[in-house]
Parts: structure tokens; sequence; C-alpha cells
């Protein structure tokens, strides 16, 4: 678990309002979860999932309640719709915290940030469509240009249920072509034995049956249509029937976003699919829904690998020192933030000189001074910072036209 410091934070936070905007412009709006929720909302989601089996931050509270920091959104929006019964369509987005108790490495945390977005209620391709063509929207927003979508079908529930089969016959009669590691997944779940990356695995998965064999007519239907949909928006992608995804609810589309420039372990900036099951097991009706969510630091990763998406500039615009007290940058400070300034001001009444130094430190435009002079004539002088130095004294009451002037000049 990591702590976010200043630029990065400012970072963070300028990548979310990016996701907020690109979203609500598509009208999604925000929903806020609890990050604990009872353990049985995260158990639907598959007890052939590492992400349940292994890596669930799961105790039991004061009241003796089994809980759980939760490892993912999408079984807690299942859970709220369930709970609320909003009219629907419900096209909700999200961003906050997930825990999962991973091997930590590079791109790989216990605590971890995403942003997503789920539709529940709406059976059409075009929503498939609408949903992919969100990430990418926020992806190319960002300046990231080396993302790759990869796209895939896990079929209807029974066309995923058959090819899970035949890939249990397939690699079963090839264990020794298996690493032990894929030979433990292939009893828990042998779909995940497509997801491995390891050399000893690839001549077993290569030679592996593919799911567009077991596509029912509805599936490949529905998979033609999210294609098609996406083409005529000119995103390009790259089909990969090997695109299982980590987490067991999926049914028919499943997508990733995949960074060009990370370690291929950790190269998913992000993913999701269709999960019409998923209401259903959590008590209410049978329900339709879709979703991506995607990773806030390896997106960060990536836009610092391609270069793009630097953290901005948090200095404030105006710095004010007092030498006669402090009270009077009080004053000066509250006025100025009214008016819409950026403005902070030195602290422990020190000397003219210290005072200066920490407004030149703290990188803004100008700084202003008051001194026994201005106090005392009802003046403020002001000072330029950046660029041309110089300064002007001026009367106390226009101070916010001027530095209107000033600071619009020392931004061009
Ligand atoms: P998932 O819910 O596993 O499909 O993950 C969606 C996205 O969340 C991934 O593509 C990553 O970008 C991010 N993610 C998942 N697990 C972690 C983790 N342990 N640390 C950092 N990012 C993660």
């Amino acid at each position: 678990m990591r702590d976010v410091l200043e630029p990065e934070a400012s970072r963070w936070r300028h990548l979310i309002d990016t996701f907020a905007a690109v979203v609500a412009r598509a009208g999604y709006g925000q929903i806020m979860l609890p990050v604990l929720e009872d353990l049985g909302v995260f158990t639907r989601i598959g007890d052939a999932t590492d992400v349940v089996t292994k890596e669930m931050y799961d105790f039991t509270d004061k009241g003796g309640r089994h809980i759980a920091l939760r490892p993912e959104f999408t079984a807690g929006v299942c859970r709220a719709y369930v709970q609320h019964r909003p009219t629907t369509p419900w096209k909700v987005w999200y961003a906050g915290p997930n825990f999962r108790y991973e091997r930590p490495q590079r791109g790989r945390y216990r605590q971890f940030e995403q942003v997503g977005v789920e539709v529940l209620d709406v059976d059409d391709p075009m929503v498939d469509v609408e949903v992919i063509a969100l990430g990418w929207e926020f992806f190319s927003r960002l300046g990231l240009r080396r993302v790759e979508l990869h796209l895939n079908s896990l079929g209807e529930p029974a066309d995923r249920l058959a090819y899970t089969e035949a890939l249990r016959t397939h690699f079963e009669s090839r264990l020794d072509q298996l690493s032990e590691a894929a030979r433990e997944t292939l009893a828990r779940n042998p779909l995940r034995v497509l997801d491995s990356k390891r050399p000893d695995d690839a001549a077993a998965i290569a030679s592996a049956p593919s799911i567009t064999e077991f596509w029912s007519e509805s599936a490949a239907e529905h998979y033609g249509a999210v294609r098609d949909g996406l083409r005529a928006l000119e995103i390009p992608f790259i089909e990969n029937t090997a695109l299982v995804r980590g987490l067991d609810y999926y049914r028919r589309t499943t997508f990733e976003y995949v960074g060009g420039t990370l370690d291929s372990a950790q190269n998913a900036l992000g993913g999701g699919g269709r999960y019409d099951g998923l209401v259903a097991d959590l008590g209410g009706p049978q329900t339709s829904g879709i979703g991506f969510a995607l990773g806030v630091e390896r997106t960060l990763l990536a836009c610092d690998d391609e270069g793009v998406f630097p953290a901005g500039d948090s200095a404030v615009e105006v710095y004010v020192v007092d030498t006669t007290g402090g009270a009077e940058a009080s004053l000066v400070a509250a006025r100025l933030r009214a008016a819409g300034f950026s403005c902070e001001q030195a602290f422990g009444q020190r000397s003219l000189k210290s005072q200066m130094k920490s407004a030149d430190r703290s990188g803004a435009q100008v700084a202003v001074l008051i001194g026994p002079d201005e106090h005392q004539a009802g003046t403020l002088t002001v000072r330029s910072l950046r660029g041309q130095s110089g300064q002007t004294t001026i009367d106390a009451g226009d101070l916010v036209e001027h530095l209107r002037r000033v600071i619009a000049v020392t931004c061009e």
C-alpha cells in the first residue's frame, strides 16, 4: 500500500476528473459504495477466482459479521441495484480504492484505485459498444496512443460451460505440457489456464480449442453487432479468443485495454465485459449488466512511459508576505481567495528575507508585501516572482483589479 503525495496526488485527481467528465457527458451518474461489504457479496463473484479465494482481506467484525474490504466494484454495484431497485437503464460510474492480497510489484499493489462504469438492465449490443468506446475515449483524452483494445466473447452460459469442459479434456490429456501452476489452475477453472503467460504452457494453449467453435447463434450475432459498432466508430480492436478475464461472472462480450509499454504480466490497464447473471446471483431479478474497471496506478505508469498527461503546476498564484505581525496578511489572503485567486501567506512572524525565501519556494507568480510603510499608508507592494522582476506599490483597495491584470499577463 502506498502513500500518494504531491504532485502525483493532483495528477491523480485530474485523472479522475477527466474520467468523470467523459462518462458524465454520456449520462452516467456517480455511485459511492462502502469499502466494506458482507463477504457473501464477493463470494458470488465465483469461488474459482483467485480474487475471492486467495486475495481477499476478510475478517469478522465486533458484531460477529464476516465482512471483506472490496476487491472490486461490480459486485457492490449489483448489490446496490438489488437493494435500491433504481429505474433502468441504470448507468453509473465510480472511483475509489480496492484491496487484494497480491504479491506487490510495479503496477500491482495491495491497495489500488479503479475508475469504472456499469450499465444494468440493457440487453443491447450497442450498449457494449458505448461502454467500450467510453474507455477508449478516456485513454485518448489522457493522450495515450499505444493502448490496444482486445475483444472476445465467452458465449452464452451454456456455450461457456461446454467450452470449459472441452478445455478440461484438452488440458487433462496434456498434463505433461503444463507448468505446476497451470495444473493447479486447471483443477479450479480450465478457462483461466488460457491466461497463463508462462512459456512452459504455450504449446498446450496454442493447440487448445477456440471459444468461437462453441458460440451459439445468439452469442455470435451479439459479438458481430459489437464488432460492427466499434468499426463504425473507427475504434481499432484485436480479436483475442484467449481473453477470458479473471472474474467468473462474465458472459458474452469481454474486453481489455492493454498498455503498449508495460511488462506483460501487468500490461492490462483495465477491462470488463457482460455479466448477465450477477444480479440474479445476488437475489435480484434476472438483469443484464456490462461494465469495465480501469486501474489508476497502471494508467499513470502508461502515461509516464508515453510521456503524456504530466503532473500539472499546483503552485498558488499569490504569496502574501507581512512583516507587521501577520494579521493584515490574513485579511488580504481571505480577500484574494474570495475573489478567486489561489493564495498562500507566510506564518511565524519571520524576517522579510526569510518570508521572501518562502515566497520564491512556493512557486507563486507574485508576492504581495505588507511592511510598516504600506501598513501606515494603506498601500500594498506587488512584486513579480517570475520572469521580469519588478514591483509597484498600489492602494490596498485596488489589489484585486491590479492582480487580475498582472496575473493574466504572467500566465501568457
Ligand atoms: P480486474 O478487476 O482484475 O479486471 O482489474 C481491472 C484493472 O484494475 C486492471 O487492468 C488493473 O489496471 C487494475 N488492477 C487490478 N489489480 C490490481 C493491483 N493489484 N494493483 C494495481 N492495479 C490493479
